[in-house]
């Protein structure tokens, strides 16, 4: 039967009974099956180091084989790997995209291992926000790729958080619902994994780490969410074998001394995160993610782009306005840069036609100089030419007097020769 329910005296609406059934208590069957045809998206970031027990822990919580190739620990840093895939349980589908954080805590300098994970989380608000913001949007069919949960896996030490794993959880606590858990609790002892819980809340709260609160807030799910916030972080065991315990397989890990059973909660608390990520609080988590932390990201981005809701004078501020201003000032910071861009060139030009007369003055001394000192080499070249042609005819002067005196020698020599021979061969010449 409906049933009209009173509303406040100074609200408008007034309440009336139907005297017979109309229908509109179907909207909420109504909204399931659109919800139904329309399936759901999830999706999963896994934070924690490399072989942490992560693609193990992601099929044992879907029974199924996802892919993933082990990665080594030689990564120069820290990579986000996401990987698609389609689900069906009964009727209902599910696109669940699972994030994992290759090379985390691989590297000896650790301090902006949590940056690439940080930008993979706003690269993803963003997406969204550019489809809001869009004239024709179609988020409708939008595949939201927006990380709904993330798990932290912490190494079972027994001791404390280690400062990457604080540092990490601290930059995303403001982004996105944070899980923590303890990856192989099967290497941890019973005493010791207490107090290791105790240790790692009492450090999260003392270090401002706000993590994910099951919501209490809702009476059906209440009081299993409150049992369940006492137990965190989940400890958990992940494993995709089948072992025969009684007559039942179940999933386990075999030891020499004994066995693990993943889904026994006396040995961990696998079924607790699984209770509380999927069965009772996935769609929280899905909300949560669109309130609470697109929300904050929503706002800052668009208060970063000048959008407010109220103006000085408390005003509702007109998006219209808005945009008008933030383009005039747009446009007026793009004259002014365009103005310092002409000043700029304008000087440059100077600076380059008075370097390129500086350079043009150096090559007129420098040809003056050549041509100086070539006009000096010459007039040396042309003396010296000179000189040696003075010193030439000297010489041929020289050397014709020398023939002269010698021929006019041998002339004289000559004729005393005939004399003397003539004196021979006279027939007065006496003898001695
Ligand atoms: P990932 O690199 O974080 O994805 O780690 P894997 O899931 O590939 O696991 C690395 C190794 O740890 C594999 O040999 C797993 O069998 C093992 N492992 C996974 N979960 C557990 C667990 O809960 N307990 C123990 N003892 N080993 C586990």
């Amino acid at each position: 039967m409906a049933v009209a329910v009173e509303r406040p005296a100074n609200d408008e609406l007034r309440n009336l009974s139907l005297s017979g059934h109309v229908g509109f208590d179907s909207l909420p069957d109504q909204l399931v099956n659109k919800s139904t045809s329309q399936g759901f998206c999830f999706n999963i970031l896994c934070v924690g180091e490399t072989g942490i027990g992560k693609s193990t822990l992601m099929d044992t919580l879907f029974n199924t084989k996802f892919e993933s190739d082990p990665a080594t620990h030689n990564e120069p840093g820290v990579r986000l790997k996401a990987r698609s895939y389609e689900l069906q349980e009964s009727n209902v589908r599910l696109k669940l995209t699972i994030v994992d954080t290759v090379g985390f805590g691989d590297q000896i300098n650790k301090d902006d291992s949590y940056k690439p994970i940080v930008e993979y989380i706003d690269t993803q608000f963003e997406a969204y926000l550019q489809e809001e913001l869009k004239i024709k949007r179609s988020l409708f069919n939008y595949h939201d790729t927006r990380i709904h949960a993330c798990l932290y896996f912490i190494a079972p030490t027994g001791h404390s958080l280690k400062s990457l794993d604080l540092v990490t959880m601290k930059k995303l606590d403001s982004k996105v619902n944070i899980i923590p858990i303890i990856a192989k609790a099967d290497t941890i002892a019973k005493n010791e994994l207490h107090k290791f819980k105790s240790k790692i809340m009492s450090e999260l709260v003392s270090n401002g780490v706000q993590i994910y609160q099951f919501p209490t807030d809702e009476e059906t799910v209440a009081e299993i969410n409150a049992t369940m916030s006492v137990h965190l972080p989940f400890a958990v065991v992940g494993s995709t074998e089948e072992v025969k315990i009684g007559n039942k397989m179940s999933k386990a890990r075999q030891y020499p001394w004994g066995v693990v059973q993943v889904e026994n909660e006396n040995h961990c608390d696998f079924v607790k995160l699984r209770e509380m990520l999927i069965r009772v609080n996935m769609e929280d988590l899905r909300e949560q993610t669109h309130t609470r932390h697109y929300e904050l990201y929503r706002r800052c981005k668009l208060e970063e782009m000048g959008f407010k809701d109220t103006d000085p004078d408390s005003k509702p501020f007109s998006l219209q306005e808005t945009y008008e201003a933030k383009r005039n000032e747009f446009l007026g910071e793009l004259q002014k840069k365009e103005e310092e861009m002409r000043q700029m060139f304008v000087m440059r030009v100077k600076e380059k036609e008075a370097e390129l007369k500086e350079a043009e003055k150096d090559l007129h001394e420098k040809f003056d100089h050549l041509k100086r000192t070539h006009q000096e080499e010459k007039k040396k070249v042309d003396d010296k030419k000179k000189e040696l042609e003075e010193e030439l005819s000297n010489f041929q002067k020289k050397k014709a007097a020398a023939q002269l005196l010698q021929s006019q020698a041998q002339q004289a020599g000559s004729q005393q020769t005939k004399k003397d021979k003539d004196k021979k061969n006279s027939p007065w010449l006496c003898t001695e």
